[in-house]
């Protein structure tokens, strides 16, 4: 009996009349087992959000559908079989088909690790860890695109709310990387927790201690790249979940007063970044740079009589600090994080620019840092601009502009991005007769200083003749 709605159920047949339902509905009924699409597909399905990974459940036997779906599918369907997990996954296409077949879980205290038996469908719903993920459509013939809904989640997809469909203090002490996920997908929807659902992951946060680094910051990436990232890390600061996972940034808060002067809280201002940069970019590590461009404010901030709250060098110390958090969060510990370090450490260069006057040699040296990552730093300071006053807005938003243009103007000129100088170490040791060693290191810095500072331009006969002049004066000639 189809008993949902006709809209509900016009949204379902279309969703699925692809040829792969039609698959798993054949291979189900040859083999007389009740079979269910669940989870994230069905919720993306109201939330018309395009989705390829599917997740069938069958009550009974798994994996053999699973091989069944898979003959049936031919040549063009990989089939791995997780015999321990009592999982199949079918590749096809561009898909990628879970089985599983329905199960009853039951946790205890000190593990995330559950004792699973076979169970019902109503027990497999039971164990799932949102109203909103445990929708299901049976996909058998005679009951074909029927929803099974029992707590609701139609309801709060509707109301955009995050809410677990048993005690939610059960839910979360069972498997407390559900508390991460309430706030992933708080952040990524923009859905509300739930009050009652929000107020047990306040008292449960510090069970996140039980779930290990790797899957913690997967789903706090997903909050990093979500449209409005600021929703989900107020929560998880709110929560006391971020003390746990990133102490260093909960550091940033609080406003102090001294003598009258405050300065900023960088921790809402850090926020502030974070939502800007991410309405210019989907790049997860320019992201991270907005995150951690303020990070050693705290262990640098000191009251200057004359200057107010300074922070001075925040952001070398916040490129220093970086390897130890990547570590600690299991970040990768590779290019991605050099690039976030470069970043951090370079973030104040365009300011200092604007303030000090934007000479070409400077931004040649800026350009020659900065290299390629030179338009995501730009990015980064543009996002880095929160002040509330429209006319101070406007006024760096031009300088950045004008900094922007000489770059450009700069670099179309003299080609300093991925400069390299025309004479390498091993000619200077060929024309002088040198051993590798301190002259040639001389040498080579100061070809290098003299085109970025204007002095020649980088070209091959102007850096010979200067190459001479220098060696001249340590007493070398060359050899011909
Ligand atoms: P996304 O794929 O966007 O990350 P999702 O909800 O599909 O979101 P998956 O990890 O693919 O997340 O999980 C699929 C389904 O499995 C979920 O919709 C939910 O029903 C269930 N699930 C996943 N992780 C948990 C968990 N920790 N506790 C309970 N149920 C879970
Ligand atoms: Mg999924």
């Amino acid at each position: 009996m189809i008993d949902n709605n006709l809209e509900v159920q016009d949204i379902i047949q279309k969703k699925l009349s692809g040829e792969i339902f039609t698959i798993v509905r054949q291979a189900a009924d040859e083999m007389q087992l009740e079979c269910y699409v669940i989870g994230g597909y069905v919720r993306d399905i109201f939330l018309y959000r395009p989705s390829k990974d599917i997740d069938f459940v069958t009550v009974g036997k798994g994996i053999e559908l699973a091989k069944t779906v898979a003959n049936k599918l031919g040549r063009k369907a990989h089939l791995s079989v997780f015999k321990n997990f009592g999982t199949a996954q079918i590749k096809y296409k561009d898909m990628e088909i879970e089985f599983v077949g329905a199960r009853k879980e039951s946790y205890q205290r000190d593990s995330r690790k559950p004792i699973v038996e076979d169970g019902t469908l109503e027990d497999d719903q039971n164990r799932r860890d949102f109203t909103i993920n445990a929708l299901a459509i049976c996909v058998n013939k005679d009951r074909f695109g029927e929803l099974l809904d029992p707590f609701d989640g139609l309801k709060d997809l509707e109301n955009l709310i995050i809410r677990t469909p048993l005690d939610p203090d059960i839910t979360f002490s069972d498997d407390p990387l559900r508390m991460m996920r309430a706030i992933r997908f708080s952040s990524q929807l923009g859905f509300d927790i739930e009050p009652s659902t929000f107020d047990a992951i306040t008292r449960n946060c510090e069970r996140i201690n039980i779930i290990s680094k790797e899957r913690i910051i997967d789903e706090l990436n997903k909050i990093v790249l979500s449209p409005k990232p600021s929703i989900g890390f107020l929560q998880l600061e709110k929560t006391g979940l971020l003390d746990i996972i990133f102490p260093e940034l909960v550091a940033l808060k609080g406003a102090e007063t001294k003598d009258g002067v405050g300065h900023k809280d960088n921790f809402y201002h850090t926020l502030a970044v974070l939502d800007n940069i991410s309405k210019n970019t989907d790049n997860l590590w320019l992201r991270w740079s907005a995150i951690l461009h303020d990070i050693a404010k705290p262990a640098t901030k000191r009251f200057d009589n004359k200057l107010g709250w300074t922070f001075h060098n925040h952001n070398f110390i916040g490129e220093k600090m970086i390897p130890g958090i990547f570590r600690r969060m299991k970040l990768p510990l590779n290019e991605k994080m050099k690039y976030v370090q470069k970043m951090v450490g370079l973030h104040m260069r365009p300011q200092v620019l604007v303030d000090e006057d934007i000479t070409d040699s400077a931004v040649r040296r800026l350009l020659f840092e900065a290299g390629d990552d030179i338009e995501d730093l730009m990015t980064l300071c543009e996002a880095d601009i929160t002040s509330k006053n429209p006319n101070r807005v406007r006024r760096y938003l031009t300088n950045f502009k004008i900094v922007r243009q000489k770059l450009k103007e700069i670099e179309e000129k003299d080609h300093i991005r991925n400069f390299q100088p025309p004479i390498k170490g091993e000619e200077i040791m060929e024309i002088f007769n040198l051993p590798p060693g301190r002259e040639v290191g001389q040498l080579k810095s100061s070809i290098k200083d003299a085109i970025l500072d204007g002095v020649i331009p980088n070209e091959y006969n102007a850096v010979y003749a200067y190459l001479i002049e220098k060696a001249k004066k340590i007493g070398l000639t060359p050899k011909k």
